[in-house]
């Protein structure tokens, strides 16, 4: 391996210079007024990015699984009665940390490849009439297929069925990268990551309650600790936590915040689609298809790429690191072995992408596929071209 080339695994994602710089800091006391100068911008940064005036921000020192904790043990009971699909290993590992908690799990499974299921969800909830239902799990993209879901959807299919469960929704490689609108989609739990859209190392967990995700924390019994957000929330207003945080990394979300909103949001999600349809021109110059079923559900933050029946897809990805010193995900699960994944959010050019799209290439003739070398280079660099140009014209 080597540690000059980018990464293309879907998180964590490369860390630019100036995040590594805020997160290397001296020991400050993370019970004083210092601290508060970190934790109170960041979380407002993160509010800003979740498009909401007013989620409330907690942080824990954990990853994004740990925000699926804070989620459900703040507030749910066991035996309460939740609504989530499977489309793929995220959404398959939310509903088995559920199961474990106690709660009871009505799955939809649907193929992977293919994104949340909008109107199963209304006719289960329309069928609902006493609503037991409490809580609807939406993982927003699935990090295992590629595929990015309609939130939007699921809100109207909860609104269509004049059903009051809760909407939790796992963001933890679509924040920060792509679209999000916790208020107008009336989302109650958003969670994601420090690792991916971040674009900093591993160890927070990131959520956003709604005002009825605090109202369930006075009624749901299921037990919690660390990730209790009332001993949380008594800890901010003192300018600190309910235990020690993770003051580097922090200051490091609170640079990232800044560099997101000063990129502007919508610049930050431009550059991802820009980047991932590039991504996407490659594939299909290469006479491959994604594991994503259709266009409307392509991931802007992670391609799976189908390789041929009879083909070691993982190979690929244990060729690109033993040889070329360069990561990209392998298939997990269901689709093991049958996709490899280029994962493209974060801190990253049109250029550190053809570096991947390059190397991708040069595995998949090593081994054997029939790719002309170049191919998707030259495909993406024609969009990429094309693409700026467009973008500059439109900025006159
Ligand atoms: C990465 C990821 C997770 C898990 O997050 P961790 O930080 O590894 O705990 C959950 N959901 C999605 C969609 C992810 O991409």
């Amino acid at each position: 391996m080597s540690f000059q080339n980018p990464v293309f695994i879907p998180g964590p994602t490369n860390i630019p210079e100036s995040l590594r710089k805020a997160c290397d800091m001296p020991t400050i006391d993370h019970r004083s007024p210092l601290f508060g100068q970190i934790l109170h911008p960041a979380r407002a940064g993160v509010r800003k990015i979740l498009k909401s005036d007013s989620a409330e921000i907690f942080i824990f020192p954990s990853s994004g699984t740990g925000g699926w904790e804070t989620a459900v043990t703040n507030t749910l009971s066991a035996g309460d009665k939740i609504l989530a699909a499977r489309n793929g290993m995220f959404s398959h590992r939310w509903i088995d940390l559920c199961q474990r908690h106690g709660l009871d799990v009505q799955i939809v499974d649907t193929p992977w490849g293919e994104g949340l299921p909008a109107d199963r969800y209304e006719e289960i909830l329309t069928a609902d009439t006493n609503h037991e239902i409490k809580a609807v799990l939406a993982t927003h993209n699935e990090t295992a297929t590629g595929v990015l879901s309609d939130i939007a959807a699921v809100r109207r299919a909860l609104d269509a069925a004049s059903h009051p469960a809760m909407l939790f929704v796992d963001g933890v490689s679509s924040i920060a990268s792509v679209d999000f609108r916790f208020d107008e989609w009336g989302v109650d739990v958003a969670v994601t990551g420090s690792q991916k859209g971040f674009m900093l190392p591993a160890g927070l967990a990131i959520v956003g309650f709604s005002a009825k995700a605090m109202e369930a924390t006075q009624t749901g019994t299921l037990p919690r600790t660390f990730f209790d957000v009332h001993d949380m929330r008594k800890g901010y207003a003192n300018n600190a936590y309910p235990y020690t945080p993770a003051v580097g990394l922090m200051n490091g979300l609170n640079e990232a915040c800044t560099m997101l909103l000063n990129e502007g949001l919508e610049n930050v999600f431009a550059r991802h689609r820009r980047i991932a349809e590039g991504v996407r021109a490659a594939v299909g110059a290469w006479g491959m298809e994604l594991c994503a079923a259709n266009p409307s559900v392509y991931s802007d933050t992670v391609s799976a790429i189908r390789t041929p029946d009879g083909f070691n897809a993982t190979d690929i990805v244990t060729h690109a690191a033993e040889k070329y010193g360069v990561a990209f995900g392998v298939g997990l699960g269901e689709v093991a072995g049958k996709v490899f994944r280029i994962g493209h959010l974060g801190s990253l050019t049109d250029v550190m992408a053809l570096s991947g799209i390059a190397t991708a290439e040069m595995c998949m003739a090593d081994l054997g596929l029939d790719i002309q070398l170049g191919s998707g280079v030259a495909a993406a660099q024609d969009y990429y071209r094309g693409q700026t140009a467009q973008e500059q014209r439109d900025a006159a």
